[in-house]
């Protein structure tokens, strides 16, 4: 039994498996779902009322879709599903559900699980968890779903509640202080997404970067700073953008440090040995380009036009044809824009987080290859004060488009790695535990997906260790090689194939959420992602000081400019995802799954095919199997008999049954509540002597 999960079901105390209503046996329908009859004990009718997908039954992909549609129809959008919770989209704002009061209501509430399913109930959960029993134990709020599923805006709500919650009760700090933290946090949200979301076909405001928010909670569990993490952010997207979809949204607010350098155009020179030409119009923007970048505009034309070649001691200047010198252009562009979000993710840390003092120690050993910041360093290290965390993390979602290239694989091996991390966490750690408690148990089947993991990831041979070869190795027909020693070395892994005669060269993964073909050509050259060196010499030598620091500080990191420019992309998203694993291992989780109910994000329309989709490929169906065949109430035998001794020595239980009697017990209330409590156990079909613990245990006391 793993450690996260003792501590988890130590915090979660009691859950009912969201059950706020106890459900009398229900009435009987016959049906016909995916062609074969079943007997439901479902009430169709009354299906909109079941706050937790453990509750249908049967469980089947159907049966859970069934009961969504039905609360989606009344403006229901927060389900339990054991334990998750599937939040859908209304893709409308409904203002009564998250207002102040919801929120004091979750908040105040002895028991805020037999409220109705809310996202507060989650945030709630962990920030009670928080405390620990002994010492403080870090919580992790991981929102998952596909692109416009709704797990920014979820993640928005998290950190309001945290900032009102862990707020609210202050009563230490002056209310300036207080108020500056909380709105400094919740301010620098709006700024990244400004510069790291963009619209794209699936969504206005798509996030292209990742991010784990850690929310800094004091012994008395205030808000005293945050500190965040950034992955991966898409800087493709600068320099270009599918059909339909836009630059970053900063861009149409700004036009600047950037800009002008992508209207630079260079026509090739009838002479190779000479570099390209600029025409009259590029020259002026390359002008304003240097003026802005406070470098002389003849080296930065040099530098796009000519690379220099090392041939032992000796450097060789060699003219670049003009594809390569509108790829030099767009490398700067990105290089400038990425390290200008780095430097903003940077500035916004140290103006959130909550020891400064600590912070500026470290922050010159800011790390270049991932956004690691430094406070998530002080936060883990055991001699910082006595901070604990509920993080909140919101990473892009599954993408699959017509043509997708590098940057989906990246996205959708973070999902993988998010959906293994669930997998461990829950679905095995859970079924093990039921076999360390010595419970009847048989185990639900669920879809490991390790084995495609080791395709994208294992060694020693995987994608990206060839495509990190082949990025190596600097060959001119890099995208046939790279095919070719694919269909060869992988051949024996089931999760790839290929189309042999498509006419795009491409190889399709099949991912635990489905199948995703991935374009060939352009893959390896966008994994190298070179930066350079002369570009990066040129920009360190800059007026401007900030330029000049952002790319100082880089070389101050182990690698010289020359090695910087060989790292290649995969392996960065690679070391950055493995720190997130390790700081999510390291924390309770609790999974929300964001659905999207229609692809045009029209508000209030239900499609089920789409919906289907989503609930497959998160597995939604075995976590609900797991949480409904298994436990959800888990009461330690001590506190059971503590707080219902006074009715056990009456209660007659008769396990296997689904009759209930509980007799002359001396307190209604307390009576229900036995009631309600064994009526689920018994419900969950158990074969569970109750009775006879409930005896032993009184046995023992
Ligand atoms: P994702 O981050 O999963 O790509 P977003 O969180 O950006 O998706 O959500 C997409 C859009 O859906 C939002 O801009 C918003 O209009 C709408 N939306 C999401 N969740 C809610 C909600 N709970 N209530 C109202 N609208 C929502
Ligand atoms: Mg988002």
């Amino acid at each position: 039994m793993s450690s996260a999960v003792n501590r988890r079901n130590v915090g979660a105390g009691y859950r009912h498996g969201g059950a706020t209503k106890v459900h009398h046996p229900p009435p009987t329908l016959n049906d016909s779902l995916d062609g074969e009859v079943q007997a439901f004990l479902i009430d169709e009718d009354q299906l909109h009322t079941y706050d937790d997908l453990t509750k249908v039954n049967p469980v089947t992909p159907t049966t859970v879709l069934k009961c969504l549609q039905a609360r989606y129809s009344v403006k229901v959008f927060y389900t339990h599903a054991g334990c998750t919770l599937v939040a859908l989209n209304p893709f409308q704002p409904i203002p009564h559900l998250y207002s102040l009061e919801v929120m004091k209501e979750y908040h105040c509430a002895p028991q805020p699980q037999e409220f109705k399913p809310h996202i507060y109930i989650v945030a709630e959960e962990a920030y009670r968890n928080v405390k620990g029993q002994v010492e403080p134990v870090n919580q992790s709020l991981v929102v998952s779903g596909e692109s416009g599923a709704g797990k920014t805006w979820t993640s928005r709500c998290l950190m309001k509640y945290y900032a009102t919650v862990a707020a609210s009760s202050s009563v230490v700090k002056s209310q300036d202080t207080v108020e500056r933290i909380e709105r400094r946090v919740l301010d620098s949200n709006p700024i990244m997404e400004a510069f790291g979301n963009a619209c794209t076909l699936r969504n206005n405001n798509s996030s292209r970067f990742g991010k784990y928010i850690q929310l800094q909670l004091d012994r008395c569990q205030l808000l005293v700073g945050a500190s965040v993490q950034t992955y991966l952010l898409e800087k493709t997207r600068v320099a270009f953008q599918p059909a339909n979809e836009r630059n970053f949204h900063i861009f149409y607010q700004i036009l600047a440090g950037i800009l002008q350098l992508g209207n630079v155009n260079f026509s090739s020179s009838s002479d190779e040995s000479q570099p390209c030409n600029l025409d009259e119009q590029s020259k002026d923007f390359l002008q304003r380009a240097a003026e802005l970048l406070c470098v002389p505009a003849e080296e930065l034309q040099t530098c796009l036009k000519v690379k220099m070649l090392k041939a032992g001691k000796q450097s060789v200047h060699k003219p670049c044809p003009q594809t390569e010198c509108s790829m030099r252009r767009d490398c700067l562009a990105k290089a400038i824009y990425a390290g200008l979000f780095e430097w903003l993710v940077t500035f916004i840390n140290n103006s959130i987080c909550a020891d400064k003092s600590m912070w500026c120690n470290f922050i010159g050993k800011l790390s270049f290859h991932s956004s690691f910041n430094v406070c998530n360093f002080l936060f883990m290290s055991s001699r910082s004060p006595p901070l604990c965390s509920p993080g909140v993390l919101d990473v892009y979602g599954f993408e699959c488009f017509n043509v997708n290239n590098l940057e989906q694989l990246c996205i959708n091996y973070a999902n993988e790695k998010l959906q293994q991390h669930f997998v461990a966490h829950y679905l095995q750690a859970q079924q093990e535990e039921y076999v360390s408690e010595g419970l009847q148990w048989s185990f639900v089947k669920y879809q490991n997906n390790q084995s495609c993991l080791d395709l994208i990831e294992g060694s020693p041979v995987s994608v990206f260790s060839l495509l990190n070869e082949e990025s190596r190795l600097n060959r001119a027909s890099d995208a046939k090689t790279f095919r070719v020693r694919l269909e060869k070395e992988l051949c024996d892994n089931a999760n790839i194939s290929w189309d042999k005669f498509s006419k795009l060269p491409h190889f399709t993964v099949a991912h635990y959420a489905g199948k995703v073909n991935y374009q060939i050509q352009g893959m390896v050259a966008k994994n190298k992602d070179p930066v350079p060196p002369e570009l990066i010499s040129l920009l360190q030598k800059s007026d401007n000081l900030l330029l000049h620091q952002m790319f100082t500080d880089k070389e101050d990191e182990n690698l010289s400019t020359k090695e910087l420019s060989k790292v290649t992309v995969v392996s960065k998203f690679k070391n950055s995802l493995e720190s997130l694993m390790k700081i999510l291992h390291s924390t309770t989780p609790h999974y929300t799954r964001c659905i999207k109910p229609n692809p045009e994000c029209k508000p209030l329309t239900f499609k089920k095919e789409e919906v289907i989709t989503q609930l497959e490929a998160c597995g939604i169906v075995e976590t609900i199997h797991i949480s409904a065949a298994g436990f959800p109430i888990r009461i330690p035998f001590k506190d059971f008999i503590q707080r219902y001794a006074l009715i056990t020595k009456y209660s007659n239980v008769k396990s296997g049954s689904h009759h209930v009697e509980v007799k002359a017990a001396s307190n209604n209330f307390l009576r229900q509540e036995v009631e309600k409590l064994l009526r689920v156990v018994l419900q969950r079909r158990k074969a569970f002597d109750l009775s006879h613990n409930l005896g032993s245990e009184k046995q023992n006391s």
